[in-house]
């Protein structure tokens, strides 16, 4: 049962999804490739009793190769990504996190130079801190995407670097589990980079990841070092830009701190540019919302996972988790996103709406959206499937009886 072959029919027309050969598992040719990939495994020196034993049984996931293939229908604005990823409550986690691993903390910040904010902010922002480290068996997902879709070759390197974990045994095969793409580990790292520069932090021999936080920030902390993070720096701070700011922008445009200031470029409190150059201007939002200078540092956050809405939101958060203030420049929009709680509230009120969107998880998944989509319909709002503060304010104002009602009861 390939349900991809309707669905590449269906979709034949879209240029895109043909230029990318959009990947249809099919069996036979599974089997075929898992035995290259067994002749593969022994050429790299691996024992194929762990490919037998790693590969016994499996079938192609296609739900991988469709999560390859998704194209996000829109953009998360930035100011969604960062209410979601950088609220009071991922702050509060993180700073019991800092007080529960302050002694391993500072063992790592002795032994690799990285601050502890940075490190359990990353923790934070790619799995809630060890809550959502993905569920797909690492195995099945990479050996899926080794055989099928338009990165083979990759995800080649990446399978025979599993097999090497389980192998060396360093994770367990059953706790072997991560996201679609193969990223594992309460830090979520990939095969390949776990191979070069994770760490065993905790003494036992192993590089546990998945089951032992001091390896997992340990590791963390020694991929940013490698990443060329400088000790007792920062990775830079929020700016003020002077009314109608046109000079250069961006990641790659970088300058020494006299030329930002001689642009009249100050920090958001109003204090002198600080710090050791050269470095970026990052506008996320344009000119109009919140302005950061990026000095280098920030390039290692970077590098961990390439997009800047990302590097962003893991900066911030060791900000707030360092005791810094919440962005003080509005983004420029009306409707400003919300937090994780305020998302559950969201699908709490849908629910009770009768819409059914399972367990309210502040996720805004397909089906959230949907239903926000025919509430939005069903109020005359404009129908966008976002969920923002304009949102929640008209779902609360549909629920709540009003005050004579209220004073009856
Ligand atoms: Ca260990």
């Amino acid at each position: 049962m390939w349900r991809c072959t309707a669905r590449a029919e269906a979709l034949l027309l879209l240029v895109l999804l043909a230029a990318a050969g959009t990947a249809c598992a099919a069996p036979g040719d599974f089997q075929a490739c898992l035995s290259e990939l067994r002749a593969a495994a022994v050429r790299a020196g691996l024992g194929g009793d762990t490919f037998l034993g790693a590969t016994a049984g499996i079938e192609p996931d296609q739900g991988v190769l469709d999560a390859m293939d998704h194209q996000p229908e829109f953009r998360t604005p930035i100011w969604d990504y960062l209410a979601g990823l950088v609220d009071e409550e991922r702050v509060a986690d993180g700073r019991a996190r800092l007080a529960e691993w302050a002694t391993v903390l500072g063992e790592i910040e002795r032994k690799f130079g990285v601050d502890r904010h940075v490190v359990v902010a990353v923790w934070g922002v790619e799995t809630d801190y060890g809550r959502r480290m993905g569920s797909r068996p690492l195995v099945r997902s990479l050996a899926t995407l080794s055989c099928f879709g338009g990165r083979q070759r990759t995800f080649r390197g990446e399978f025979l670097a599993t097999l090497r974990i389980l192998e060396e045994g360093d994770v367990p095969a059953a706790a072997l589990n991560g996201s679609w793409a193969g990223a594992f580990g309460q830090t979520q790292f990939m095969p390949t980079t776990f191979q070069r520069l994770a760490v065993d932090f905790d003494g036992d021999g192993r590089r546990d990841i998945v089951g032992s936080v001091p390896d997992a920030l340990a590791s963390t902390a020694n991929v940013l070092a490698r990443a060329g993070w400088r000790t007792g720096e920062r990775w830079g701070y929020e700016v003020r830009l002077p009314p109608g700011y046109n000079g250069p922008a961006g990641r790659r445009t970088r300058r020494a701190l006299e030329d930002w200031a001689g642009n009249g470029i100050r920090r958001a409190d109003g204090s002198a540019l600080a710090g050791t150059g050269p470095a970026a201007l990052l506008t996320p939002a344009g000119t109009r919302g919140p302005a950061f200078l990026a000095l280098r540092n920030y390039n290692a956050i970077f590098s961990y996972n390439a997009a800047e809405s990302y590097a962003l939101a893991i900066a911030h958060l060791a900000d707030r988790l360092r005791g810094g203030a919440p962005i003080a420049t509005a983004w420029p929009t009306d409707d400003p996103g919300i937090s994780r709680a305020e998302r559950r509230e969201v699908q709490e009120r849908l629910i009770a709406l009768g819409h059914d969107i399972g367990a309210p998880d502040g996720i805004i998944g397909a089906r959230t959206r949907a239903a926000i989509e025919a509430f939005q319909t069903s109020v005359g709002m404009a129908v966008d499937g976002r969920a923002g503060k304009k949102l929640l304010a008209a779902l609360r104002a549909i629920a709540e009886p009003p005050p004579a009602q209220r004073e009856g009861r």
